[in-house]
């Protein structure tokens, strides 16, 4: 495939000490070298594959110096794009690094789109579909955890997985055929159907054991939804300031993404949480009274986990019973808050009312329980979960999407078998198993579904 050169600032703007501008294609290092002027004097177009170079970067047309660069030259195949790279390091600030990437396009490159590097990559065979959404994942990535997702992504973890999968369909497929085109054997037919049965079983379990770790996958992709409730004056506030303070808070500006709801994100234990309506929590006091009970009630119905807060120091009222059936079926943890002073609230009924649910005491005041409820919160996420580190999570919502229409076809397909469906039916079934699991890595996507991956990706990725 022949692409222009492209180029891009590929570091975050305005952060870190030094910046990148990256260029990809043919005529990346021609472009850079006329730029360039090593101090060994060397020409860019000269030097050794995967070298860096230390060195000026200068405007062809007066020779002045634009600024000092080190410039790292890759030709393909064996880089990020498979095309030749040239990342010109720079010294960070925004003017600076904009100043570099200007002269690059005055020479000839062309700004890249958001995610047309990883888009070359792609199309040029270096990853498949879901590794590319890996890389837009990783740069989202809100905990070391989802990071450690988004890595095993894109070293092709699922891609492998779905790999075998889509082997063993072909597998049965082909059996299939024989079976179809030489009809005269009995045997043929029976051994068809209790492979087909054996091997599409297999195929199910693996999809559902897949699915099922999508929960988790996305909860560490987009963070635990998490509301603070409880009465006017238990300590909301002061849990959302310790939890936020106690945390480095996760940084969420992400482009093009637009909240109707304010949201802070924290890292509790490498769980992400995402702290819904915080706002109603710091302004009115009264997540109620701000949103209105519809509302309220639909972010409570949305929310993962729910931190009931109820005051040591007073007795229980039926507004916290009420609290208490709102949120009933939903993952709760019960903080019963100002521990410091005399105790009046009922623990006998607490416990009750709390039924399954982990409690935990707090003096907010004092700073004393905060771990113990960090504990339970990651107790709660990762209960029976496999550490992240060794599980191939799901997290992406169009790979569960297609995830749980492939369980659907191999369900109907497996039912076929059972109620004896002419066999090049059940084909149909199993094809179109093969076809969906294939789209997870980019196999038979369409055109357009790729436009709109990857211009979903940051600029210069
Ligand atoms: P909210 O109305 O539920 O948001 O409650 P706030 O967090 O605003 O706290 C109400 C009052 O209780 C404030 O004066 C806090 O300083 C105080 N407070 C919060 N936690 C504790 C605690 O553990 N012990 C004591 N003694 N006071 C607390
Ligand atoms: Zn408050």
């Amino acid at each position: 495939m022949e692409f222009d050169t492209i180029a891009a600032i590929s570091t975050p703007m305005g952060e870190g000490a030094i910046a990148i501008v990256r260029l990809s294609g043919d005529d990346a290092i021609r472009i850079a070298s006329q730029l360039f002027r090593g101090i060994h004097g060397k020409k860019l177009t000269e030097v050794v594959s995967h070298t860096i170079h230390y060195g000026h970067l200068v405007d062809p047309k007066d020779g002045q110096v634009v600024e000092e660069v080190m410039v790292s030259v890759m030709k393909g195949p064996k880089t990020f794009t498979k095309e030749d790279v040239v990342e010109i390091n720079c010294h960070g600030g925004i003017v600076s690094v904009n100043r570099v990437l200007k002269h690059v396009l005055k020479n000839g490159a062309r700004l890249a789109e958001p995610g047309e590097f990883t888009k070359r990559a792609f199309l040029n065979g270096r990853i498949d579909l879901s590794q590319a959404e890996a890389v837009m994942d990783l740069i989202r990535a809100k905990t070391d955890r989802a990071m450690n997702l988004a890595l095993g992504q894109m070293e092709g973890r699922l891609s492998k997985l779905i790999r075998k999968l889509r082997q063993e369909i072909l597998e049965i497929l082909a059996h299939v055929e024989v079976n179809i085109d030489y009809p005269e054997y009995d045997d043929v037919e029976e051994m068809t159907h209790k492979m087909l049965k054996e091997k599409a079983s297999y195929v199910r379990e693996e999809i559902e054991k897949l699915l099922q770790t999508s929960e988790q996958g996305k909860i560490l992709r987009e963070g635990l939804s998490t509301v603070i409730i409880g009465r006017p004056n238990v300590g909301k506030s002061s849990l959302l300031n310790s939890l936020v303070h106690e945390n480095k808070a996760i940084v969420t500006d992400i482009p093009g993404t637009t909240r109707d709801v304010i949201e802070e994100y924290v890292n509790v234990r490498g769980v992400p949480l995402k702290l819904v309506d915080t706002a109603g929590i710091r302004e009115t006091e009264d997540i109620v009274e701000r949103i209105g009970v519809e509302r309220s009630r639909q972010v409570l119905k949305e929310a993962d986990l729910i931190l009931l807060v109820l005051n040591y120091a007073d007795q229980l009222t039926a507004e916290d019973e009420n609290l208490f059936k709102a949120v009933e079926g939903m993952d709760v943890i019960v903080i019963i808050n100002k521990t410091d002073l005399p105790q009046q609230i009922d623990l006998e009924r607490v416990k009750d009312l709390a039924g399954e649910h982990r409690m935990v005491t707090t003096s907010l005041l004092e700073d004393r329980g905060v771990d113990e409820l960090e504990d339970a919160i990651s107790a709660l996420f990762f209960a029976g979960a496999i550490e992240a580190g060794d599980q191939t999570y799901v997290s992406n919502s169009r790979h569960i999407a297609l995830l749980s229409q492939s369980l659907q076809a191999i369900e109907e397909a497996l039912d076929g078998v059972e109620m004896g469906t002419p066999i090049d039916i059940v084909q149909i079934d199993l094809t179109r198993t093969w076809e969906l699991l294939g789209e997870i890595i980019g196999d038979s996507v369409h055109e357009s579904l790729i436009d709109q991956l990857f211009s979903q990706f940051c600029l210069g990725k």
